[in-house]
């Protein structure tokens, strides 16, 4: 695999780097960042940067090695159209930046079933969660994106929740 890709995702270049310690695959953005906190300490027999990700601490000290620093790409990836936000903090750990991949995945299959679930049958919050069985803090995002795009709506009715607060019933727009 070359080390310079195309993210499937937002379409901007990627630069392949690999982490030391732990020699795992990151996407970086290719231009070097002196904001980023991925510190190049090397380069592998492909030409890929040997990255160290720094502590927060490590990036406001000096520079380890006085070397180029990159931007992990998943900071800065913006998806082109009906992306998923996955909120990263300004210097994500390649933990993080991997947790938000796989996080944008799978909100995207929730928000499918959700929407699926509601077509089948209109449901409050309560029922999407019991019928796919998933968190309510799982189904309120994916139902609200839902309701942004328009595709679905408040049907008029409620029905009562577990513990009796009447929830709206959301059913597929009609417009
Ligand atoms: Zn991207």
């Amino acid at each position: 695999m070359s080390e310079h890709t195309t993210c499937k995702r937002c379409g901007k270049p990627m630069l392949w780097g690999q982490t030391t310690p732990g020699g795992k695959a990151i996407p970086l953005d290719p231009e070097p960042d002196p904001t980023g906190n991925c510190e190049r300490v090397g380069t592998t027999r492909a030409g890929a940067p040997i990255v160290l990700v720094l502590t927060k601490e490590q990036q406001e000290a000096q520079s380890l090695f006085t070397a180029e620093r990159f931007m992990p790409h998943a900071a800065t990836c913006t998806p082109n159209a009906g992306g998923d936000e996955v909120k990263l903090p300004a210097n994500p750990t390649a933990t993080q930046a991997f947790a938000a991949e796989r996080a944008r995945s799978n909100s995207a299959k929730q928000r499918q079933a959700v929407l699926a679930a509601i077509a089948a049958r209109p449901s409050t919050d309560h029922e999407l969660a019991a019928q796919l069985g998933l968190d309510g803090n799982s189904i309120r995002p994916r139902r609200k994106e839902l309701q942004e795009r328009g595709l679905i709506e408040p049907s008029g009715a409620t029905r009562p929740s577990p513990s009796g607060r009447p929830c709206i019933v959301w059913r597929v727009s009609s417009s």
